[in-house]
């Protein structure tokens, strides 16, 4: 599997709030310009195995997790590997799915828990 492309968020030109997937209008200020910016990673708070995939035929399982942004927005995302809940995961596109992976995340010690 390749790396993937880059994991990006759009993020209000106004007040800087950020939105995933990207919207229209800020909830914040009702701005409607964005900018771009990639995200390397955040911290995965849960985690789940599908077992049954819909269209899926056979035992295929799927993990996917909840990842909490440096913004504090959270991201749905595949989680590949088994990183504990609390740590930091790398965030990249596969295919149009957003993959966490473990470790190399440069995100900086701002997780405080719960
Ligand atoms: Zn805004």
């Amino acid at each position: 599997m390749s790396a993937g492309e880059p994991f990006v968020v759009t993020v209000c030109v106004t007040c800087d709030r950020a939105a995933y997937p990207p919207r229209a209008v800020c909830a914040g200020c009702g701005a409607s310009e964005w900018r771009h910016t990639p995200v390397a990673g955040g911290v995965l708070e849960h985690a789940t195995i599908l077992r049954r995939v819909a269209g899926v035929a056979g035992t295929s399982t799927v993990a996917l997790g909840v990842v909490r942004l440096e913004s504090g927005s959270r991201v749905i995302a595949r989680v590949k590997g088994r990183p504990a809940l609390g740590s930091a995961v790398a965030l990249s596109l596969n295919e149009g799915a957003v993959l966490a992976s473990p470790g190399k995340s440069k995100i900086k010690k701002w997780w405080k828990g719960a």
